[in-house]
């Protein structure tokens, strides 16, 4: 039998804790049922190198032990992914059947820079760290990784490279997918193997690519080497207010097919600029106005300017009104706050509150947007956000805060809710995430988005991971 060496748990608490991730429908779940009988995991291990990582899978293929892989980041995930899939949910398994041992592999101690390169601003580190400590260490070099994701405090590299994940400053330094280079990744056979080695290669397909956003049913990122920025030597905040939605876009299109790229571009959409901004935050930038934007420019001071001139001169032309920079910095001063609110909302008994992030070209955004809103009617109040922007297009971030109603129950409520609108938003020419990926919620709908493409995709899968170990019963597998 092969040894392993990693530390591991069978805790009950720890498996509990490891039973979860932020998903709201199994919050909702937890507040009206109580805890778990039985955790839906069965041990944890924490290896601390690609060869534990191995190891641990040799552990795992032994017929004596026969348990199936869940890799693991810090949790942050809020569709799922991590947690395995019941038994009545998975294709060909009757249920009742024995289930494989489930073990949780939680990546959080590979947190190593291995190394950091000033010529080429690149660094390799290890796919444990949590962003926020891997920022300040770069920091601490003179340098950004420029990804800054709301969940920044809770959540892990190798989940950003899992989920596809983007930061607040995406429009200008794009997605984790635009910042790797290479990745160390262990296959599901064991074999450690590293991706890349320079900023662009045509020696055949794309194999950091292929891994990005596989959520765990490829195999295990140990480490990246990513591109790294110096850090801004001037920071422009501006704040604007469009009289619609549809003048807002416009605005916005312009600055990105005229060649400025903002580090934020916010649209808060009438609700969630009333919501959202306190009558403080108004007073203070004196603002008026029914949607709300922000922008933040960063880098050399001469091109910062430059770009916030052309801004200005957009706004000016489109009819957008200036509010200076008060907007941008309430904003950037707030900037994680509201993520952490969402927990408070659901704290109380019977309310219901997620939130789905999609995106579409330039001449299907707005008619997604207010078919998602027609559709949201009765359901509760959709807030909407537009907030990573590209030349071709744009992503909507819409936040649902309902209430169970007349139904038992909060989670058939949710199940009804997402159901609508996640339709509504397929129908109208949407991709059903920009960034927060598959997970459990959107495991079946990943099958109706990628069309013929699923078949490749289990061929793949069939490839790479033959005994079906790894994140089992997900991206609609
Ligand atoms: C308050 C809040 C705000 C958020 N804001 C953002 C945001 O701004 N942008 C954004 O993109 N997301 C956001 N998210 C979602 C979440 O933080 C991201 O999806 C994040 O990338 C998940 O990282 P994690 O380390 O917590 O991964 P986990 O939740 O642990 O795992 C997510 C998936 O990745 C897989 N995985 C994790 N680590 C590895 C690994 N090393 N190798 C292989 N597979 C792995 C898991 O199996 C799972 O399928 C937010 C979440 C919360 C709760």
């Amino acid at each position: 039998m092969p040894s392993v060496t990693v530390q591991t748990s069978k805790d009950p608490l720890v498996l509990h804790a490891y039973s979860q991730d932020l998903w709201p429908r199994k919050l909702l779940e937890l507040r009206e049922n109580g805890p778990l009988a039985n955790p839906t995991v069965d041990q944890v291990f924490w290896p601390e190198t690609a060869q534990e990582v191995a190891q641990v899978i040799a552990w795992a293929r032994d017929p004596e032990n026969d348990a199936e892989l869940y890799p693991y980041g810090a949790g942050s995930g809020v569709l799922g992914a991590t947690i395995p899939t019941p038994d009545s949910q998975r294709e060909g398994e009757p249920v009742g059947q024995k289930h494989r041992k489930r073990v949780v592999v939680d990546l959080k101690k590979m947190r190593k820079i291995r190394s950091l390169d000033r010529k080429s601003m690149t660094v390799w580190a290890e796919a444990g760290w949590i962003g926020e400590n891997l920022e300040r260490a770069l920091n601490q070099e003179g340098f950004t990784l420029g990804h800054f994701p709301s969940s920044i405090y809770c959540s892990s590299l190798g989940g950003y490279l899992a989920t596809r994940s983007a930061g607040q400053l995406s429009t200008k330094y794009g997605k984790i997918e635009d910042m790797v280079l290479a990745v160390e990744f262990v296959l599901p056979n064991g074999t450690i193997a590293e991706t890349g080695r320079a900023p662009r290669s045509a020696m055949g397909p794309d194999w950091t690519q292929l891994l990005m956003g596989s959520e765990g049913t490829l195999g295990f990122f140990t480490a990246a080497c990513l591109q790294i920025q110096p850090l801004p030597e001037a920071r422009v905040f501006m704040g604007f207010a469009a009289a619609s939605v549809p003048q807002a876009l416009e605005f916005t299109r312009a600055l990105m097919q005229r060649g400025t790229r903002p580090a934020v571009l916010r649209i808060l959409d009438p609700s969630e600029t009333s919501l959202t901004l306190s009558s403080e935050a108004k007073k203070a930038c004196d603002f008026s106005g029914n949607v709300a934007i922000v922008a933040v420019f960063e880098g050399t001071r001469r091109i910062v300017e430059a770009e916030a001139e052309e801004v200005r001169e957009i706004a000016g032309k489109l009819e957008v009104k200036d509010f200076g920079p008060a907007l941008g910095e309430h904003w950037w001063a707030h900037r994680y706050d509201v993520s952490y609110k969402q927990q408070l909302i659901l704290s109380h008994n019977r309310m219901i509150l997620d939130t789905f992030e999609v995106a579409a070209t330039w001449d299907l955004i707005e008619e997604l947007y207010k078919n998602v809103k027609a559709t949201s009617v009765g359901m509760g109040i959709l807030l909407a956000h537009f907030s990573h922007f590209y030349h071709t297009g744009a992503n909507i971030y819409f936040t649902l805060v309902s209430h169970a109603g007349p139904f038992e129950s909060a989670v058939d409520r949710y199940d009804v809710i997402w159901e609508n609108l996640l339709k509504s938003a397929l129908a109208s020419g949407a991709t059903l995430s920009h960034h927060h990926g598959v997970g459990t919620l959107k495991n079946l709908w990943l099958r109706r988005e990628m069309g013929a493409w699923i078949q490749v995709f289990e061929k793949v899968k069939r490839a790479l991971d033959p005994e079906n170990r790894f994140n089992p019963s997900k991206m609609g597998l």
